[in-house]
């Protein structure tokens, strides 16, 4: 991807955000937002990148107006494109993941008064819309589950089946193929029920291996008809050929270095969206239109 400086100089003005976005969003021609179509769409001429849908369904001959900024996580702001751009492009290419008050000071200065709150939120909307369609995974597919907050020294005694960890404690499961994408989120309780839902839900058909540690929630999965496989962290074991977790391991630990580092708390509310944006970073690690493809989804 760009380096920071080259994104800078192609995203100076608004006007050049908004044609930016409009390409990524509508590369065929401008779609209504409400009704998809893009016959019936009228320009604006005196308000640039506004438009009016008049599909029957979208009011007809009265109309649906309609921004470059409809339906989209800028929708209704005040703060200027530019520095959304900046923002999440910042975080799209921070391998170790990047706080709110490092990018508020790349962004603002560190003496600026501008409000730290901004960038916050800034951060937050861009995490909203940082998830895509990994699914399902295959080949080689490691599954694991940890628990982010409070102490992590009893992680393996906490994984025992049953114990969801400790106070404050958040259990996450995540599963990463070999060779591309990894896909990870918040979970209630880590029983066998949910741990083996997940590994269905994941993992494709013709999925060849899935390799998970001893915790006995995976027990049964090959009875289920999964290729399933795995190491005795407890006896000391972490490789066997082809069976390991390491891929996953190296994601957990980027993931608690991140949030740890850079956050002082992180809110069971607010897990999710941190594991959306790790998980998306690593998904589009080797995507040079990343940044474009981010513009088009959409926040959930
Ligand atoms: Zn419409």
């Amino acid at each position: 991807m760009k380096t920071i400086d080259t994104f800078d100089k192609q995203f100076q003005t608004d006007a050049e955000c908004k044609a930016f976005l409009a390409e990524a969003r509508w590369p065929h021609g401008v779609h209504c937002p409400r009704c998809d179509r893009k016959e019936k769409i009228y320009t604006l001429k005196a308000r640039p990148f506004h438009w009016v849908c008049k599909n029957a369904d979208c009011g007809g001959k009265n109309g649906y107006r309609f921004s470059i900024l409809t339906k989209t996580i800028f929708q209704d702001t005040k703060i200027p494109l530019v520095l959304w751009f900046k923002v999440g492009y910042l975080m799209l290419v921070a391998k170790k993941g990047v706080s709110a008050l490092q990018l508020h000071r790349v962004i603002f200065g560190e003496h600026s008064g501008s409000d730290y709150r901004t960038t916050w939120y800034m951060c937050h909307r861009w995490r909203s819309a940082m998830h895509g369609d990994v699914l399902p995974l295959t080949g080689e597919v490691e599954v694991d589950e940890t628990y982010v907050g409070g102490k992590d020294k009893n992680r393996h005694k906490s994984k025992r089946i049953g114990i969801t960890g400790g106070a404050g404690k958040v259990a996450v499961i995540g599963a990463i193929a070999r060779k591309g994408m990894v896909i990870a989120k918040a979970i209630e309780r880590a029983d066998a029920a949910t741990l083996q839902r997940f590994v269905h839900e994941t993992v494709a058909d013709d999925v060849s291996l899935v390799a998970t540690d001893e915790a006995a929630g995976y027990r049964g999965l090959k009875k289920q008809g999964i290729p399933h496989q795995s190491v005795s962290h407890n006896k000391g074991e972490y490789v066997r050929g082809n069976v390991h977790t390491a891929n996953l391991d190296s994601f957990w630990s980027l993931f608690k270095r991140g949030i740890i580092g850079s956050f002082h708390h992180v809110s069971k509310a607010y897990l999710p969206l941190y594991l959306n944006e790790f998980s998306y970073r690593h998904n589009m690690r080797k995507n040079p239109n990343a940044f474009a493809e981010l513009l088009t989804t959409r926040s959930r």
